[in-house]
């Protein structure tokens, strides 16, 4: 286990603890909206959440905050749930806000009936209107003071299929010149006819997130409900709330004043040359701008899997940018670096031929083959070895041959030699070009008795050079990325965010060559083209070719 440093939030919660509130026990949870797939985002909260339950021993929940059917969903619920358990953490339960949508409705019939609130029927640019500035007070509702009773006819009006939505809300009677703009009489329900993904057509009106998240965590126990900083202005109105609650249920008259749940607030994880917008990301997708959620462009959860990047990178990532009380621009390249760290560790070391030129071996047998060893990963002795074919014809990177190589250049060139990786020391004799000047081969003689292994292997050679074999390779395509967007800000951007994507995101490269272990890896399996960078297998793969995502290429090659 690597050293973790301990972050402000988790400096609270043992303070709570060592003074034994909530009977010294910790309770957090994580609320997604199943109206989108997780992103790196939400990641950030999630290693709070469960990580901070996992160091105290306490429990993680998990709760799906369900109160605006118009964008939720169960394929959501679905994706979110696979994404929580490959980031590799278990959650206690499953909860979800709409399991309280009664006790909700009856606890506002409550506040109805003790004057705590009433039924608007302003428009919402009319309640707007009145909500004045953080220096100058509101105007009240001219349905402020309406009678009980007819607050409570209209909630129940609110509720049924014939209510129109934006017609009516029901409002909290707090405090119009409060200097806390939620507490100038907060919307807590509003009327929405889209049937519910698990109460169906059950209710037409729902509780607002105020309404909702605090008494959530009430119900179900929470003790430290952590979430970010955008939250801070609304935690007053959460504990309000909250009291309101503990009125309610008579906790307060009997005694049971200890448990209260406490919010904790932290930074949001922002990345360069990405958004994080839910409504973006949806753009993003609905307008085929990006090939669906998983789109190894995006910055999701199931995008970065797709892409190849490991749990343990995201992790990593997340420790080391840490968690503050200020919002701030994390560089994709220290995201990168991350991703890069783990991946040297677990990812299988194949070899593949990106921009290929053929290399004969004109001393070779013709018809001949060997199996060569080949180590999975230097960096873990477990990982064993495969075998790759060597032969005559060769497909070699273009960029790794030179006809007039300055005296630095360690690869191949007429009279140079290079060591071929677990094969043999070749000397480059010559090249065929065609009617244009193009290199279309190049030959070379081999050393027989420069076996890697062997005795004659031992002289220093200077470059190693990555090759296949063309009679027993496999032709792969490719997918190369860059940025999503070109500007590194893109929603500090004035321009619309369609103007900022990069043209230039994607590059699909049809002719590489990849050895046939390669051609056999499947989805999940971390790779290294030596020499290149990293790379994994894409469900798109078919029988025909297989194809393959760079998840980042590598930061130095062989070169010494
Ligand atoms: P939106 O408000 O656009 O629908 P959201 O990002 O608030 O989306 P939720 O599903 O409500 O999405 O978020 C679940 C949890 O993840 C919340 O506690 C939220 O604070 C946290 N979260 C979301 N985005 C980030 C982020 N960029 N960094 C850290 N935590 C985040
Ligand atoms: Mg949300
Ligand atoms: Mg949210």
């Amino acid at each position: 286990e690597e050293k973790r440093s301990v972050s402000f939030v988790e400096q609270l919660i043992e303070e709570d603890l060592a003074a034994g509130k909530n009977g010294g026990r910790l309770q957090t949870r994580f609320p997604p909206e199943p109206n989108g797939y997780l992103h790196i985002g939400h990641a950030k909260a999630i290693c709070m959440d469960f990580g901070a339950a996992e160091k105290y021993n306490g429990v993680c929940n998990l709760r799906f905050d369900d109160t605006n059917p118009s964008k939720e969903n169960n394929e959501y619920v679905e994706n979110i749930l696979h994404d929580i358990s490959w980031l590799g953490f278990k959650w206690g339960n499953i909860y979800y806000a709409s399991d309280y949508f009664q006790k909700l409705w009856d606890f506002a019939v409550w506040m109805i009936n003790k004057g705590m609130a009433y039924v608007d029927e302003q428009t919402s640019e009319q309640i707007a209107e009145q909500k004045g500035t953080p220096t100058t007070a509101g105007t009240p509702s001219p349905y402020r003071d309406r009678p009980v009773e007819e607050s409570l006819r209209l909630f129940e009006a609110m509720n049924t299929p014939e209510a129109v939505e934006g017609s009516m809300v029901l409002r909290a009677k707090l405090d119009m010149a409060n200097p806390n703009m939620h507490f100038r009489d907060p919307i807590m329900y509003r009327i929405i006819q889209t049937p519910h993904h698990r109460t169906g057509t059950k209710w037409h009106c729902y509780p607002m997130y105020d309404f909702a998240h605090g008494q959530s965590d009430y119900f179900e126990g929470v003790t430290h409900s952590i979430c970010t900083l955008e939250f801070v202005p609304h935690r007053p109105l959460y504990d309000k709330f909250v009291d309101f609650l503990k009125e309610y249920d008579g906790t307060a008259e009997k005694g049971l004043n200890d448990f209260r749940p406490r919010q904790i607030e932290f930074n949001r994880l922002n990345l360069t040359y990405t958004v994080m917008s839910k409504r973006k990301l949806h753009t993003l997708v609905d307008e085929h701008l990006v090939n669906g959620w998983d789109d190894p462009r995006m910055p999701t959860l199931c995008g970065m899997r797709r892409r190849g990047y490991s749990p343990e990178s995201i992790k990593n990532f997340i420790q080391s940018i840490g968690y503050t009380k200020f919002d701030a621009l994390n560089d994709m390249a220290l995201l990168e670096a991350a991703v890069r760290d783990d991946l040297n560790k677990k990812s299988t070391r194949v070899s593949a031929v990106v921009d290929p030129v053929k290399l004969v071996i004109t001393n070779y047998p013709d018809g001949q083959s060997e199996e060569m060893e080949a180590i999975n990963n230097p960096e873990d002795e477990t990982a064993g070895t495969h075998t790759i074919t060597f032969s005559k014809n060769l497909w070699i990177e273009r960029a790794d041959f030179m006809e007039d190589a300055p005296k630095k250049f360690f690869r191949l060139a007429p009279g140079k030699e290079v060591r071929l990786k677990n094969a043999y020391i070749v000397k480059c004799t010559g090249c065929t070009k065609d009617a244009e000047g193009n290199i279309i081969e190049i030959q070379a003689e081999y050393d027989a008795d420069s076996k890697s292994g062997m005795p004659g292997a031992n002289r220093k050679v200077k470059g190693t050079l990555h090759w296949v074999s063309a009679d027993h390779c496999v032709k792969a395509e490719v997918r190369e990325y860059d940025r999503l967007f070109f500007v590194e800000n893109p929603s500090a951007d004035e321009r619309d965010f369609h103007e900022l994507l990069n043209p230039d995101s994607l590059h699909v490269n049809n002719c590489c060559y990849v050895e046939k272990y390669a051609a056999t890896r499947k989805p999940g399996e971390y790779l290294q083209f030596q020499r290149i960078g990293y790379f994994m297998a894409d469900p798109d793969t078919t029988d025909a070719a297989p194809v393959f995502n760079k998840t980042v290429g590598l930061k130095d090659a062989w070169a010494k």
